[in-house]
């Protein structure tokens, strides 16, 4: 963590980066695990990406790999071996999510969304909100429901 001296760390129940308050919240008691080790580099992406705020569950899904992507370029620099299926799974959860909030609750079909809370289907025109999901706060990314499989 000396690494990144613009960032504030803070340890919690749970892995949130907060953009506003430049800071990671991280699992201190769970850090012993190789796979939270590999979170917290994967929350400090989302840091040194610059992600401050999404504007569709695509583009927040987008994100997700990117802070992956950095955590898996980053892990050698701090001994950290990369577990693949462990980033799958995280990213398989978020697609998952995605994926059922896109379903039209009369048709089935895709929807289309509008803002990051509401969509529309086109084949029957129905409208439908969603929450932000995963407890993610406004402006807050919120990994942990993806971080703690097992
Ligand atoms: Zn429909
Ligand atoms: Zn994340």
């Amino acid at each position: 963590m000396a690494y990144y001296p613009g960032l504030e760390f803070i340890p919690s129940s749970r892995f949130v980066w907060s953009p506003a308050q430049r800071t990671v919240y991280y699992p201190a008691r769970e850090l012993g695990r190789e796979s939270n080790q590999l979170g917290l580099l994967h929350e400090i992406g989302h840091a040194e990406l610059g992600h401050t705020s999404y504007h569709s569950d695509i583009h927040l899904l987008g994100m997700e790999v990117d802070a992956w992507s950095y955590a898996r370029q980053k892990a050698p620099e701090f001994g950290l071996t990369v577990d693949e299926a462990h980033i799958h799974a995280c990213l398989e959860s978020y697609r998952i999510w995605v994926h059922k909030r896109s379903v039209c609750p009369r048709c089935q079909f895709h929807g289309m969304q509008t803002t990051p809370t509401k969509f529309h289907c086109f084949m029957c025109r129905r409208r439908w909100r969603v929450s932000r999901g995963l407890s993610l706060q406004p402006r807050r990314m919120d990994c942990r429901s993806l971080a703690s499989r097992d």
